[in-house]
This record gives structure tokens, sequence and C-alpha cells, in this order.
């Protein structure tokens, strides 16, 4: 227990691949519909976060003490071996304007570095409320008269509503 301590003490954390990591960013449809050049803008403005608690954070095991033992055990050896050479990839984090924490990648990471260590440093980036508010999957509700169309049927105007005139563009 000891010795994992002091070489997790010395791990360096890399900022993430955000390109491999679209693979995991479309399952989200918030960032789907900005392709991936628009995910990679939003998430790399993010930072390296040092964290002592997952609690707050949805989507990971990291929560729940031990769980670690649960997750698959090639990936367990995979996790510790990179852990073990020092290097380890930033879990990623989206931040939304709520205040919800959401990981999109890198649960086995997390998971074992809060297990065995008790903190982590993780890449948190801020959902950007404007790529949010007004669009529901792939439509648009008009915040004046409730009328709602697909993005894909928008057109120039996109956020024009044609039945009230209502801009919901701020
Ligand atoms: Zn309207």
């Amino acid at each position: 227990m000891k010795l994992i301590q002091i070489i997790l003490e010395n791990t360096t954390y890399k900022i993430p691949n955000f390109n491999f990591e679209w693979e995991e960013a479309i399952r989200y449809p918030e960032f789907k519909k900005l392709g991936k050049q628009g995910w990679i803008n939003i998430a790399s403005k993010g930072k390296g976060v040092s964290i002592i608690s997952a609690k707050d954070i949805s989507n990971t095991d990291a929560n729940k003490p031990g769980s670690f033992k649960l997750l698959d055990k090639d990936k367990q050896k995979r996790t510790l071996l990179q852990i073990k050479s020092g290097t380890v990839e930033m879990p990623i984090i989206a931040v939304y304007p709520d205040g919800h924490k959401e990981l999109l990648g890198g649960n086995t990471r997390l998971t074992a570095l809060m297990h065995k260590n008790g903190k982590a440093t993780v890449w948190m980036f801020d959902v950007p409320e404007d790529i949010l508010e007004k669009v529901v999957d792939d439509k648009i509700v008009c915040d004046n008269c409730g009328w709602e169309w697909k993005i894909i049927d928008g057109g120039d105007d996109l956020y024009m509503c044609h039945k009230c005139d209502y801009n919901n563009k701020k």
C-alpha cells in the first residue's frame, strides 16, 4: 500500500486526447451536434483540477469505495500499469451550467486513483450554456409560444419562431 502511494505521488497527468475521446462525447446529443471540431474547441478550454472526492461526479464508479475491485479485471490491470508507469491521462469531466458534473471518459482511471490514493487530477471543462438552452435533442422550442421545430428544418434563421416571430436567440 505504501509503495503504491509513493508511486502515485509522482504521477504525471497528461492532457486528454480530445480527438480520441470524441467517441465518448458523441453519446451526448449536445456534443454530437457540435461535430468533432466543435467538441475539441470546447473541451480543450478546460483545465486540470485536483480532487479529493468524486461524490459529486455522475457516471463513474469512483464515488463508491472499493468499486475498483468490481471493474473488469483486464481494465484494472491495464490501468494499474499505466499508473505505475508514472503518466496518466486525466479523466474528462464536463461541468454543466447548473453545476452537474458528468464523467465523459476515464472511469477506470478515476476509480483506480480514488481507490488507491484518495485523490486525482481530472480535466474539467465548462459546457457553455448557449449550446444547451432552447435545444431539446434535435429540436428548438419557442420560449414565447411553445412551437417547436427540428434543427434540420430551421434554415438560416434557426432561432426565429415562424409562428409568433419571436427571436429565441439572445
Ligand atoms: Zn413562437
